[in-house]
């Protein structure tokens, strides 16, 4: 068995001592990824992970924990683990050590407005890029450290704001608690709301979100 399939087999095994594994395995490094991100897939027999290049040299046990969560995913299992609980703590500071390369004076400008308004300064400052794709106004890639926002706010400084908020909750909030991440708490709705005069920031931002003709939804924040 060539060495990077026999991790995804221990990773197997030490999850599910009296479960043996039903599929020939394969582990595969690609480029196509984002920061540490990673995926599962069952593609004609065989059960494949495929990790960020970003991966390659970390140390095993840590790459066990990203397989076993992985694994959990497809089984539907919430399942923990000694190398889970690593991969996650590795995960909360993977960031420090993303090159802080991409920004924007206008993105760098609201987020050290909210900054000190919000978080005393006290978050530390991710990539900013604008995001071109009309599914989400904002989103937080943790792995990569990256806020994206949509240019469609570009012109509309307190929702640009609010929406640098409510992603910056998700970079002070992450992984917080155990099991499993749930991305908008109780709490982080409690948090959401601080913003000063969040409610009509809301209503002004599903005008926007139709005038640009796109479904409104809270999902549209990642
Ligand atoms: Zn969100």
């Amino acid at each position: 068995m060539p060495d990077y399939s026999r991790l995804v087999f221990e990773s197997w095994n030490e999850l599910y001592p009296d479960k043996p594994l039903r599929y020939p395995v394969k582990l595969r490094y690609s480029g196509h990824f984002k920061g540490f991100n990673a995926s599962i897939v069952l593609r004609g027999g065989v059960l494949t992970v495929n990790l960020s290049k970003n991966w390659r040299p970390v140390d095993p046990s840590i790459k066990k924990g990203v397989i076993q969560e992985l694994m959990c995913k497809f089984t539907k299992d919430r399942r923990k683990s000694s190398s889970i609980e690593l991969y996650k703590v590795f995960l909360k500071h993977a960031h420090i050590g993303v090159p802080k390369t991409k920004s924007d004076p206008v993105l760098d400008a609201s987020f050290d407005r909210v900054n000190q308004e919000y978080f005393s300064g006290f978050i530390e400052k991710p990539n900013l890029v604008w995001s071109e794709g009309i599914n989400r106004l904002g989103f937080y890639d943790y792995g990569a450290d990256t806020i994206a926002l949509s240019r469609i706010l570009a012109p509309h400084q307190e929702l640009l704001d609010y929406i640098m908020y409510h992603e910056m909750l998700h970079k002070k909030h992450k992984f917080k608690g155990s099991g499993r991440t749930i991305h908008h708490s109780k709490e982080f709705r409690e948090d959401e709301r601080r913003f000063k005069d969040a409610a009509r920031l809301e209503n002004e931002l599903s005008r926007l979100v139709r005038r640009h003709r796109w479904r409104w939804s809270r999902l549209l924040f990642g």
